[in-house]
């Protein structure tokens, strides 16, 4: 299913601000909430589309990843957590300040940050797959204290304003309205004895090194998942995962569009007229191309298997060369008098050697004759 434009959905301008991008998601969620729109199967689906506009347009990081890479930058399937979390939180989010009370976050260790490393690759190594090493600064888990965050010894205790659930209940008018707990932040422990080294974030900062292996035929936008190297969790657990996203660069000969890879071969207006042998380059090495005479310019060849094998697996692209004839250029005396000789020759043949400069001159004096008429 390809999915609509998020700036289209919410309806706003690219550069709309983060207010504005709100108060759209605002309106259209009130319009389109299931809970008012029973007996309209569509309402859900636009609900959600809105919803899931919102939470990459409202966070700058994933609006810009989206506006550079479109729907392949914010991918849910590729972390972010957005394929994890409900459209609750969205909601609680925004409506927060109409029902009252932030949404209650599910409780118990948290999974740590999902990670983004920018790869640019070129195209040989795209299309053939390497293995690159790369250095990313990462939050890993403290090993003085195992990540707990706790002094040698210590443990952490149990927090007395919520009794460990990390969240307390609060009456409001009508509504009983479950907080974030203000002592644990939502965590249910408190350090009373924070580890030296981490000062009780139970991670520190270091350089990793770690080893991609970029399969073949990626290209610009895909990403490797390394399960468990994104940040380490504040508090004992799951690691992210590290999204290492693939650019690939420009090529000096070769264009890519998908599985098929594009170049134009100059040839001499000689070869054009004659016909002859090409040596045309692939990406594994050199293949001889037979242009027949009277090839024209930007007449595209086609060499078949000789691009690109996708990643996701099916047939192996194409290479297409595309033709240009060139015009020669510090020309001898004697070529020219070749040349001038040849242009004599042409004479008294009418349209015969140039049926496409005919038809346009005619096309042209029409054009003018139907002006002054
Ligand atoms: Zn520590
Ligand atoms: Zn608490």
């Amino acid at each position: 299913m390809s999915k609509r434009d998020y700036y289209q959905v919410l309806g706003v301008e690219r550069n709309a601000s983060g207010q504005d991008v709100k108060k759209a998601y605002r309106r259209i969620a009130m319009k389109f909430h299931p809970d008012r729109n029973s007996d309209d199967p569509m309402a859900e689906e636009k609900f959600k589309e809105a919803a899931e506009a919102y939470e990459i347009l409202s966070d700058g990081e994933k609006r810009e990843a989206y506006d550079r890479f479109g729907h392949a930058g914010v991918d849910p399937q590729a972390g972010g957590g957005f394929g994890g979390g409900s459209f609750s939180d969205i909601f609680g989010d925004v409506f927060g300040d109409i029902f009252g009370g932030g949404g209650g976050r599910s409780r118990g260790p948290q999974r740590g940050a999902d990670l983004r490393y920018n790869l640019g690759i070129s195209l040989e190594n795209a299309v053939r797959g390497t293995t690159i090493k790369i250095k990313i600064p990462a939050l890993v888990n403290c090993d003085e204290c195992d990540g707990s965050g706790s002094k040698k010894g210590s443990a952490p205790i149990i927090c007395g304003t919520c009794d460990g659930s990390g969240h307390v209940r609060m009456q409001q008018g009508f509504f009983a309205v479950q907080q974030t707990c203000p002592t644990c932040r939502g965590n249910g422990r408190i350090i009373s004895d924070p580890c030296g080294k981490c000062r009780g974030q139970g991670r520190v900062e270091k350089q990793k090194n770690l080893s991609v292996k970029v399969p073949p035929g990626v290209d610009t936008g895909d990403r490797i998942r390394l399960s468990g190297e994104g940040e380490a969790s504040p508090d004992g657990g799951a690691a992210g995962d590290l999204y290492v996203e693939i650019a690939v660069e420009d090529h000096a000969i070769f264009e890519r569009d998908g599985r098929h890879l594009y170049c134009e071969v100059p040839i001499t207006i000689v070869d054009a007229a004659l016909g002859g042998d090409l040596e045309v380059p692939t990406l594994d090495g050199r293949v001889k191309l037979k242009i027949p005479a009277e090839t024209q310019t930007g007449k595209l060849f086609r060499l078949r298997n000789k691009g690109v094998k996708p990643v996701r697996g099916g047939p192996v692209g194409d290479l297409l060369c595309r033709v240009v004839v060139e015009t020669p250029v510090k020309l001898t005396r004697a070529q020219k008098e070749l040349l001038e000789e040849l242009q004599l020759s042409f004479q008294g043949d009418g349209d015969k050697h140039s049926p496409r400069k005919t038809t346009w001159f005619d096309g042209v004096k029409r054009f003018f004759d139907d002006m002054k008429s």
